[in-house]
């Protein structure tokens, strides 16, 4: 998407360790309006596959699948993180190792919001190794639900998540794909 890779080109701050910062738009301070033209670009993706529910993780993704579940007028789940040894029986769980904090923590989703009638789409902010969106993954399938895809806003196309996950089977859609990045010359996109 023409618009989002301009705003990273600009915003974006490439910091040591493969991490990306967009906190002027995305991941601290969000720009709202420019969620709604994120979420037209995954309506016009996924808009015809009969979603029932949005998944996501906390806390980043939530905004974005906030926004992009007007559309498509359906309620949006978020997954908890937590530390808890001995979860109890009425949640799906799942275990994620995170990227950018480098610890490993299980998330959660009650069973009563995630139904075997559910057709999923996954939203979130970013896909680097896919510990997280195969995590999302695994709370869908435990639930006997459908996923129909994800929609990734920024795939950091250079590690290895975005190959795992379609290889699995699982259509992704990300709105920028970066080809490579580094913290003097910026981010290069997919072309
Ligand atoms: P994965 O599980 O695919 O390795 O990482 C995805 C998660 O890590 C996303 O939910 C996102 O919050 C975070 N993440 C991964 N890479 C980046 C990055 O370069 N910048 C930011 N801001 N978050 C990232």
């Amino acid at each position: 998407m023409q618009r989002l890779e301009e705003k990273i080109r600009r915003d974006g701050v490439v910091k040591a360790g493969g991490v990306l910062k967009v906190d002027s738009f995305l991941n601290h301070q969000m720009d709202v309006a420019f969620f709604g033209e994120l979420a037209q670009e995954f309506y016009r993706l996924f808009g015809g596959c009969g979603v029932t529910k949005i998944l996501t993780i906390e806390a980043s993704g939530i905004g974005i699948a906030c926004i992009t579940a007007q559309p498509f007028g359906v309620p949006v789940i978020f997954a908890k993180k937590t530390k808890t040894k001995n979860i109890a029986g009425e949640v799906y769980t799942s275990r994620v190792e995170s990227f950018t904090h480098g610890v490993t923590y299980d998330i959660i989703v009650s069973k009563e919001f995630l139904r075997p009638e559910d057709r999923v789409l996954i939203i979130d902010d970013f896909l680097a190794n896919g510990s997280a969106l195969l995590g999302l993954s695994k709370l869908v399938k435990d639930a006997g639900a459908t996923l129909i895809g994800a929609g990734i806003v920024i795939e950091k196309a250079f590690q290895t998540g975005g190959e795992l996950v379609r290889s699995q089977g699982i259509r992704v859609e990300s709105l920028a794909r970066i080809a490579g990045m580094n913290e003097t010359e910026g981010v290069t996109f997919v072309r």
